[in-house]
């Protein structure tokens, strides 16, 4: 602590990302990073970009990329916002939407960056408990909120709701922003972009960090009625006016034009995650339902932060989180089939393990 810290600050906690070790040769899936490089296309477009360029400042508007995600999505520029990743798409949001009188609700169990953004911009905010499988219950919400937060599929369960669920909740509650983060949409569930263009008050956060191979550039965007873009830009320009960097927005770029291998790198990522979900069942865990590219898991008998401990020495890198209502748990990222085959050799080695 120091006498020139604001008190918001003696009082922060910071949220604390996984692991990112500097030695080689362990196993990495505790972050939730997607084990398959980028597109061809990407490299491609990097190997090519001139560094002469560099001196200049990017697009503010980042307008290449805006244009290239609306087209994607079916959408206009006016509804798309671009960010350096969505953690700040989302600390935008919070800045520029939940700074309300009324509490902001989310999951009690939910990515916990919610509650640090809430702390940082001194937001009340309320907790909903989930339901006895791990789920989030939507229908609990009161509409006396000062907005809703959720992800979807949600982390660190894995679960998604589905769409008419979200509908619902959009038809009773009007008067506040409803924020879906879809951080890991593409490996299941259904998007609620579906619906931005009859609810005035969704927004639909997403990122180029799982999906699609992109987490070390930084790149977020979102997606909602073209007045609730037109706040995050003049939050975000009051910071900084440059929204990504000229490679995050070439990477991206080149990302979008490959459809083809984003398809074939979410469908083995869920391939490979239904079938490494069945051998840890076998081994006797149980698992939650994942809609995502990480399953969640507690042993029958093994506590989760033993098992992350024991793992660790094996050089396998998973992620436990130190609450009491998931401290069973551990939230195991999917690799390449060679990454997971090493889990779960490790595994069937314990002492205690079964199979
Ligand atoms: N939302 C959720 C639910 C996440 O798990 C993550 C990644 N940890 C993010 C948002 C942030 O992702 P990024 O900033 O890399 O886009």
């Amino acid at each position: 602590m120091n006498r020139f810290w604001s008190p918001a600050i003696q009082s922060l906690e910071p949220y604390t990302p996984g692991e990112q070790p500097r030695i080689e040769g362990l196993t990495k899936l505790n972050t939730n990073e997607n084990p398959y490089p980028p597109s061809p296309a990407v490299t491609d477009a990097l190997k090519h970009f001139s560094t002469e360029r560099l001196r200049l400042y990017p697009d503010p508007n980042a307008s290449r990329l805006k244009d290239a995600l609306a087209l994607e999505f079916d959408l206009t520029q006016e509804q798309v916002f671009v960010g350096n990743g969505s953690d700040e798409v989302l600390a935008l949001a919070f800045m520029a939407f939940f700074r309300q009188p009324r509490p902001l609700l989310m999951p009690e169990i939910s990515y916990s960056f919610y509650d640090v953004y809430a702390n940082l911009f001194d937001i009340d905010f309320r907790k909903l408990p989930l339901d006895d499988q791990f789920r989030i219950r939507l229908s609990d919400y009161p509409v006396d909120n000062g907005g809703i937060i959720f992800a979807n599929p949600n982390a660190p369960t894995g679960i998604a709701v589905g769409l008419e669920e979200i509908e619902a909740l959009l038809k009773r509650n009007t008067d506040s922003l409803v924020l879906v983060d879809e951080a890991y949409i593409d490996f299941g569930g259904e998007s609620a972009k579906a619906l931005i263009a009859s609810y005035p008050n969704l927004l639909v956060v997403q990122t180029f960090s799982k999906s699609r191979s992109l987490a070390g550039l930084r790149i977020g965007f979102a997606f909602g009625h073209p007045e609730l873009i037109d706040a995050l830009e003049r939050v975000k320009n009051s910071f900084n006016s440059y929204p990504l960097d000229m490679l995050a927005i070439e990477a991206a770029c080149a990302s979008l034009t490959d459809r083809q291998y984003f398809t074939r790198t979410c469908e083995q990522i869920i391939e490979t995650r239904d079938r490494s979900a069945k051998r840890l069942e076998e081994l006797g865990f149980s698992v939650l339902p994942s809609s995502t590219n990480f399953i969640f898991a507690r042993h029958r008998q093994l506590g989760g932060a033993e098992l992350m401990s024991y793992l660790r020495e094996r050089k396998i890198l998973v992620r436990h989180f130190n609450k009491p209502a998931i401290a069973d748990f551990l939230r195991i990222s999917i690799g390449t089939d060679e990454e997971m085959k090493r889990l779960v050799s490790a595994l069937e080695t314990h002492p205690d393990i079964s199979h």
